[in-house]
């Protein structure tokens, strides 16, 4: 219906970070094919050791995918078979998936409205004799509180794994994303703050026999070559995939200030419209929230709902997104897991009413001002 409309603003811009670095990560894929080391070669080893340093830990070992991952990061923590995980309905699926393929059986928990992220209250009532992790989402970029996720973690003797998938370099309470539990992981999907060009994941962890485990999971069950332990996989990230990695990942920290700057002038601008019932996701961490997304909230006190102002916005060529329509325990192929509508309210609610902005480092100002005069004047008219 909008699709004939020119963009002017776009939800993401890719190009941008690009641009400036493109003969750099020319020059980098050329190393690669000269090198011939397509798989598990020198770049790979130099981007998981670089990457672990930022994030303050001592390993990295990369995956095909955060999804992988995510399962494969379990399994290194011997979490599987007969085990529980506690994890947010509100988090994209493969957080969910990632859970199921390692063997565990998922137990998803709601959140909290106003920030989004799990809620450690409702998780605390959700531990039994059989749960073995908690997998907290450091959703949108914001990080679930460190000290009280190990509060959590040591009054119930769990194991803390993060999906760190949009929080990459994130920092909270002196914490940075994947530096809290055993371990984590990570996405290099393209459009993460830390993309690759195409699919990627990481697990990061300062246990070394995690990090041992890691490397042979990911390499068919092989802690050498052709002498196999266990029922391993192949997922390993690509060399090239890591050389792209290796050149954007000392421009994360100005990328992410660079949206971090955006999301508060989003945040000035958007403040009299909580009067219209329209309230930006909180943010407790300040400057250390790495802002993979910029969401708001259209309440029901809000006069006109979600989709209307999405359909206003598009009109005028502004694109936003939704993450995510639908809570994982309200996905039909997860039926069999025996949740029904209404059992997690506040997951339900958010994903009724969330609308996530145009976000991406470069975004300007006069940009922000565009978004939000926009929704401004779809209230009016209204
Ligand atoms: C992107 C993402 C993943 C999965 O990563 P893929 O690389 O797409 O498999 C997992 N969890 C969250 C929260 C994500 O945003």
């Amino acid at each position: 219906m909008t699709n004939d409309v020119p963009v002017k603003v776009p939800f993401v811009d890719l190009s941008l970070q690009h641009q400036p670095i493109q003969q750099s990560i020319e020059q980098a894929i050329q190393s690669v094919v000269d090198r011939g080391d397509f798989v598990l070669g020198k770049a790979l080893a130099e981007f998981e050791a670089s990457f672990a340093h930022a994030c303050g830990v001592k390993y990295g070992v990369g995956v095909a995918s955060g999804t992988d991952a995510i399962a494969l990061g379990l399994q290194a923590c011997n979490i599987g078979v007969g085990d529980e995980v506690i994890l947010p309905a509100n988090t994209f699926v493969a957080t969910l998936i990632g859970v199921l393929n390692a063997g565990a059986l998922p137990i998803l928990v709601d959140c909290d409205p106003q920030t989004a992220l799990i809620d450690l209250v409702a998780a605390a009532k959700a531990v039994t004799s059989k749960t073995k992790a908690i997998l907290p989402v450091h959703l949108y970029g914001q990080m679930v509180s460190p000290p009280q996720l190990l509060d959590f973690a040591d009054t119930y003797n769990l194991v803390i794994f993060e999906d760190a998938a949009q929080a990459h370099l994130a920092l909270r309470e002196g914490y940075r994303a994947g530096s809290i539990g055993k371990a984590a992981a990570f996405s290099f999907y393209p459009s993460k703050n830390l993309g690759a060009f195409g699919d990627g994941g990481m697990v990061i962890t300062s246990d070394e026999s995690v990090a041992q485990k890691m490397r042979s999971l990911r390499n068919y069950g092989a802690p050498r070559k052709y002498y196999h332990t266990e029922l391993g996989t192949n997922s390993r990230l690509d060399t090239i995939q890591a050389a792209i990695l290796n050149v954007k990942l000392p421009h994360l920290d100005s990328w992410n200030k660079s949206r971090n700057s955006a999301a508060q002038l989003y945040d000035t601008l958007l403040e009299p419209l909580r009067s219209r019932g329209i309230f930006p996701i909180q943010n407790h961490s300040t400057n250390g929230h790495i802002y993979h997304l910029y969401v708001i909230r259209v309440t029901e006190s809000c006069p006109i709902n979600r989709e209307n102002i999405q359909e206003k916005l598009a009109v005028q060529g502004i694109q936003t997104g939704i993450h995510y329509p639908i809570p994982c325990h309200l996905q039909p192929a997860f039926n069999n897991l025996g949740y029904q509508e209404g059992d997690l309210p506040h997951a339900e609610a958010l994903c009724r009413e969330i609308l996530s902005l145009p976000m991406y480092p470069g975004l300007s100002d006069t940009e922000v001002k565009m978004v939000v005069t926009a929704i401004e004047s779809a209230l009016i008219s209204h």
